[in-house]
């Protein structure tokens, strides 16, 4: 903490936080786009550690299992020492108050993503004062969708350059089964 920073400034609960600077990226996953690596590398060039969470929803048809998310994920950050892939269900300020996370970290692509994510940040820092971060997208893939994708492959489009190239041969496969 700066020496000229009060600590009296700070609420009570905030004065036992851990300094390390753990936060999560969560998402469907539903496969990892490089719209989403963007905002994972960027978050992990911020901040001390980040945990990408798959969310595990039983009622979402997924194209991927939460296996196969995760395990295409782990293979795309391989790089990147300070992040680690994980799953939750259920509320994300529960699994951040497991796992000493202390801010979520959001990908703004446009306007209309502003109104829910705001929606959902005030309600986590209401329930948890878990706080949001939101970087702005990447031009090159502000339009940029996991359902985009998907919906452009299933009718024979190229989305080579949006998608890493171990989920491009994955959707392929997946998709020739449907
Ligand atoms: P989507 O199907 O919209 O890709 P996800 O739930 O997998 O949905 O996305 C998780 C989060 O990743 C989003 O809330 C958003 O913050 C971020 N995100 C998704 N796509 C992009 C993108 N193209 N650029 C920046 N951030 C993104």
């Amino acid at each position: 903490m700066p020496a000229d920073l009060d600590p009296g400034v700070l609420a009570e609960e905030q004065k036992g936080w851990e300094r390390v600077q753990r936060v999560v990226c969560p998402g469907s996953f539903d496969p990892v786009t490089n719209g989403h690596l963007d905002i994972i590398a960027r978050a992990a060039g911020v901040y001390d550690e980040v945990v990408v969470a798959v969310l595990i929803n039983v009622t979402k048809k997924s194209l991927f299992t939460v296996d196969e998310r995760v395990d295409m994920l782990q293979q795309v950050t391989g790089q990147y020492a300070n992040l680690s892939i994980d799953r939750f269900h259920g509320l994300l300020v529960d699994f951040c108050a497991a796992n000493g996370i202390s801010a979520v970290v959001k990908g703004l692509r446009a306007v209309s993503d502003f109104e829910y994510e705001m929606q959902m940040a005030q309600m986590n820092y209401r329930m948890a004062k878990v706080e949001t971060m939101f970087m702005v997208a990447n031009p090159d893939y502000s339009f940029l969708s996991s359902s985009l994708v998907k919906e452009i492959a299933r009718y024979g489009g190229d989305v080579s350059g949006l998608v890493p190239d171990r989920v491009l041969g994955a959707l392929r496969e997946r998709l020739a089964e449907e």
